[in-house]
């Protein structure tokens, strides 16, 4: 159902007939570490995540797993096999 509180007009799953089931009954505002992201939307009463209600908790163990604009760093390590790598170092002696 469509939502009828911060975020008029958006589909939302909290909804229903007898109003938002969401915690605290309305979507709570972007934290200020998701400045940036492109899950943002401007609504009348201020920015709101288009995907979680909660922003501020999905930083608390970490970073959003839906932040568009925070990039994860690849490591450029590679896997050892320590057996072969004992096998190898024996083979050099
Ligand atoms: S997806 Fe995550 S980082 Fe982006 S606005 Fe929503 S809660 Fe914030």
């Amino acid at each position: 159902m469509n939502c009828t509180t911060v975020k008029e007009g958006t589909f939302c799953a909290f909804m229903s007939a007898t109003g938002c089931s969401f915690n605290g009954g309305r979507c709570h505002p972007v934290a200020d570490q998701c400045q940036g992201c492109a899950q943002i939307k401007e609504y009348p009463e201020g920015q709101y995540c288009l995907t979680y209600g909660n922003p501020a908790a999905k930083w608390t163990l970490g970073r959003c797993n839906f932040a568009s604009h925070v990039k994860t760093e690849k490591k450029d390590e590679k896997k050892v096999n320590p057996l072969k790598a004992s096998k190898r170092a024996q083979a050099k002696a």
